[in-house]
């Protein structure tokens, strides 16, 4: 007998064509069934600015928010069960009185400490789980919704709690194993876990893919199905390049790769649990359940492809320091990563000429503002001596990077994506490849992102 692992993102239950369409997808599943889902779509960011305002002493504005949440849902309910979702509303009625009065709490305290937050912001995924579940018992598929809490289980990091697989493992098997056993799929909560104690905790924003992974992992599912709204993972991003396609399979390497630099189907750390448990995971369309999706599998994929996606990300800043006197000395490159660290600056890319007279940085545009005058700082004496000639700052830039296994140990690639810019006419700033020879990245600037993409993915996907 199979088992599916089978999570729902937030569009995947906002509307009652949507959860129609989970429905049939969950019916259809043959095997042991584990359901996963998210909130309903902006319904977590709500719960996020609901918490803001009652810290700011602003009660009725965060009950107003929470009772609107509380009404949509309701009304969904309405629209997919009519009269047969009462056991679905009275949860939620319990769950919406339990988060109002937290959120008076946080306003009298005039304090949100992480863990009310997670109290408050796990409200979304346990509504949405009572009506999926609901949903299905109308539709001819017996499941019972679960929160996680008490069942994933994690240390205390609120907003951020890191599982703790083997004591999950122990607690799925003592309550999911019973269910599975009686034919009942159960629906489990994405995002939410607990502390061993039994203390709410959050997985983090987009958590759910990372809960549904270790319910695999947990219960050694055959396979994870993500349902999103979107055909898997795409060979670049469909608003640039027209004929981008969507990849049938990727590594979990060239998974991380492309969410590194902006394809954010999935954020490939949290499906770590299940690529390394072995479990093959497949980004699917709640919207087109036909399509085949992108399989992620922990092993390479040689499929003949060399550059399998070209994406991109905008918005940055080139940060050069440069000058003559920079060679040959010993710790210059730390000192400029010390300072990109004192002004908490995340650096996206980093090339040196082997003649070491520049150090470039890829940052984030505001951080790139931030940083040249904090390195002016950290190296006055050297400006002073010139020894570093200047800080300069290019901005916006973006950066491209091509992708894919096939690359490494194939020579020419590099001449093909800087010959296809070339005949483009797009300039390069600045280049980086790392060893692992997975992706070309490079720097232009933010205009011609798009040009450049094209170019690049034009070169490698002529059908
Ligand atoms: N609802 C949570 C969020 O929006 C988790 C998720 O959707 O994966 O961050
Ligand atoms: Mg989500």
């Amino acid at each position: 007998m199979t088992r599916t692992v089978l999570k729902f993102g937030g569009t995947s239950v906002a509307s009652p064509t949507a959860l129609e369409s989970v429905a049939r997808i969950v019916g259809d599943t043959k095997g042991d069934r584990i359901v996963v889902v998210s909130a309903t779509a902006g319904t977590t960011d709500a719960l996020h600015t609901a918490a803001r305002e009652a810290a700011n002493g602003e009660a009725s504005v965060a009950e107003r928010i929470v009772s609107d949440l509380a009404k949509a849902h309701a009304n969904l309910v309405a629209d997919l069960l009519g009269v047969g979702g009462g056991a679905a509303l009275g949860e939620i009625t319990d769950l919406t009185e339990r988060t109002i009065s937290l959120l008076r709490s946080v306003a009298i305290l005039h304090e949100c400490t992480p863990r009310s937050l997670d109290a408050i912001v796990t409200y979304g995924e346990k509504i949405s789980a009572p009506i999926v579940a609901a949903l299905l018992n109308g539709r001819g598929t017996r499941a019972r919704s679960l929160s996680a809490e008490a069942l994933l289980i994690t240390d205390d990091a609120f907003g951020h709690a890191n599982p703790l697989l083997d004591e999950t493992k122990t607690r799925v098997h003592q309550d999911v194993l019973p269910l599975l056993k009686d034919g009942v799929t159960p629906v489990i909560t994405g995002y939410v876990a607990s502390t061993a104690d039994g203390v709410t905790t959050t997985l983090g924003r987009g958590g759910s893919d990372y809960s549904a992974a270790v319910f695999a992992a947990a219960l050694n599912a055959d396979i994870l199905l993500i349902y999103t709204d979107v055909n898997g993972v795409m060979s670049a991003d469909p608003r640039i390049v027209r004929s981008a396609k969507s990849l049938e399979r990727v590594s979990y390497a060239e998974a991380a790769e492309l969410s590194y630099f902006g394809a954010k189907v999935i954020h490939p750390r949290t499906v770590l649990p299940a690529i390394e448990a072995h479990i093959p995971v497949r980004i699917l369309n709640t919207f087109a359940p036909e399509h085949p999706g992108t399989t992620i599998t922990g092993d390479p994929v040689f499929d003949g492809s060399v550059v399998k996606a070209t994406t991109s990300l905008g918005g940055l800043g080139l940060l050069t320091v440069q000058g003559a006197g920079m060679s040959g000395v010993p710790g210059f490159a730390a000192r400029v990563f010390d300072t990109t660290a004192a002004e908490k600056v995340n650096v996206l890319m980093i090339s040196q000429s082997s003649s070491e007279n520049s150090i470039c940085l890829v940052v984030p545009a505001d951080g790139a503002e931030r940083l040249r005058p904090a390195l002016e700082r950290m190296f006055s004496a050297e400006l002073r001596r010139h020894d570093v000639e200047r800080v300069t700052v290019d901005s916006p830039v973006a950066i491209v990077a091509a992708v894919g296994e096939g690359m490494r140990g194939t020579p020419g690639v590099a001449s093909r994506v800087f010959g296809a810019l070339g005949r483009a006419g797009v300039n390069v700033m600045a280049i980086a490849q790392g060893s692992s020879e997975l992706n070309i990245s490079f720097v232009v600037i933010e205009s011609e992102r798009d040009k450049a993409v094209r170019a690049v993915h034009e070169e490698f996907h002529r059908s």
